[in-house]
């Protein structure tokens, strides 16, 4: 049994005629249709795809030539093979010369088996051959839009990376420009800025509750609050300042990295309750001491949870949480590690997170990763991202415990 059978189409108005032909062309193995009349016939064509119709010239209503001729109307069976039987001798293919279009032989009655067999053999194979042809030119046509596409889509981000650049360019030709001093000054006076609007506005209420009729205490209570968390936000930028701007040998002490952490992410408590958000803090009751210059570790963690909460802006709020591990790694190292759930690090991103005034966000100052850097990398240490493998980032760092020592002497 051959696997890739043609449809052959015996077409005769003679069961008994059919009967033979089927007996001639079964060892072939092809697929044998059988039809009974020219209508017949052509309701076969148009359900299924023939190879080959061996026809019957002399059929009571419609004769082979006419089928012929209808089966050559249709676009589909232009090339289809037609074999004619016909008892009355063709001596020249002058009868048949109307079809020269696709392949078309004759075969004359009394029919030689052999003869048949080899006829339609040379037509399924043809038909076997033309169809793998057009197989392989469909299966190149789609490598090659496939690879047009795959070109198509590179270029597009070959673009994409040129635009980036030029967008980086353009910045950093900005930054030149502006100076490095200009651009932190904006950035500061914009982070201070909004604290002190923020300040006035709040108390311009007060001072219209405390001279009107009557006095809310409740609402100037809030309104007392909310300057005193804005005073604090004002203050945390200077310290952060402060903590990027100071000598960073010589305020160095021996701390409990667990009694840091506490203090500063109380601080962070005010960011995350905002986002609604929550911090878990992780760490071993009996860490070594490291040798710090407290206000920048404070500062960096800040930072580091700060941009945990932002990136989590999108989070279901259930899923808020930043989780602070600190662990001792091995005999020399503790690490600090800020996770989030947010979205993660586009490639884009990760290439460029600590690169100075690199920022996604409308606000953004873009300085403190790099300053953070620069922080771990003056205590011996690195800082490290990833991508959670349950999505968002984590952003760790280490502090050598006995390098942090030797410092400090
Ligand atoms: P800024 O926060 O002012 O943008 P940073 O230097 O702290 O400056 O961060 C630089 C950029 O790194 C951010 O704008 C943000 O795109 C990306 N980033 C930082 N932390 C995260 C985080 N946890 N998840 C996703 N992206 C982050």
């Amino acid at each position: 049994m051959r696997e890739d059978k043609v449809n052959i189409l015996l077409v005769d108005d003679q069961p008994a005629k059919l009967l033979t032909y089927e007996a001639i062309l079964g060892e072939l193995g092809e697929n044998l249709i059988k039809a009974n009349s020219g209508e017949e016939a052509l309701e076969h064509l148009l359900r299924t795809d023939i190879a080959v119709v061996l026809v019957d010239v002399c059929m009571p209503k419609l004769d082979g030539f006419e089928l012929a001729a209808l089966i050559r109307q249709h676009p589909r069976y232009q090339d289809t093979a037609i074999i004619f039987i016909s008892a009355v001798h063709l001596t020249n293919l002058d009868q048949i010369k109307g079809y020269k279009a696709g392949a078309v032989d004759y075969v004359s009655v009394p029919v030689d088996p052999e003869l048949l067999r080899a006829r339609v053999t040379i037509f399924a194979d043809l038909y076997r051959k033309t169809g793998a042809l057009e197989r392989l030119n469909r299966d190149l046509e789609r490598r090659v839009a496939e690879r047009t596409a795959e070109l198509q889509a590179d270029i597009a981000e070959r673009k994409r990376t040129a635009e980036r650049l030029l967008e980086q360019e353009k910045r950093l030709t900005y930054v030149s420009r502006l100076g490095v001093l200009g651009e932190l000054a904006a950035g500061i006076a914009h982070e201070i800025n909004q604290p002190l609007t923020a300040i006035a506005t709040y108390a311009q209420a007060s001072r219209r509750l405390l001279t009107g009729t009557t006095c809310d205490k409740e609402e100037l209570l809030i309104a007392f609050n909310k300057i005193e968390r804005q005073v604090l936000r004002a203050g945390e930028v200077i310290r952060g300042l402060r903590a990027f701007t100071r000598p960073t040998e010589g305020n160095r002490r021996r701390v409990n990295l667990r009694d840091l952490l506490s203090e500063v992410l109380q601080l962070a408590q005010m960011d995350a309750r905002a986002h609604d958000t929550r911090i878990k803090l992780t760490t071993h009751p009996r860490l070594p001491q490291v040798t710090v210059d407290v206000i920048q570790i404070q500062q960096v963690v800040l930072n580091l949870v700060r941009n945990a909460i932002e990136a989590m802006a999108c989070t279901p709020v259930v899923k808020r949480i930043v989780n602070v591990d600190v662990a001792q790694i091995n005999e020399n190292d503790l690490r600090v590690a800020v996770s989030d759930r947010g979205e993660g690090l586009t490639p884009e991103v990760r290439d460029n997170l600590f690169t100075p005034f690199f920022t996604t966000k409308a606000q953004g100052m873009g300085i403190g990763l790099s300053l953070c850097r620069s922080i771990i990398n003056a205590h011996g240490g690195q800082i490290q991202v990833e991508n959670r493998t349950g999505g968002g980032a984590t952003f760790s760092f280490t502090l050598p415990t006995a390098a942090g020592e030797r410092a400090d002497t």
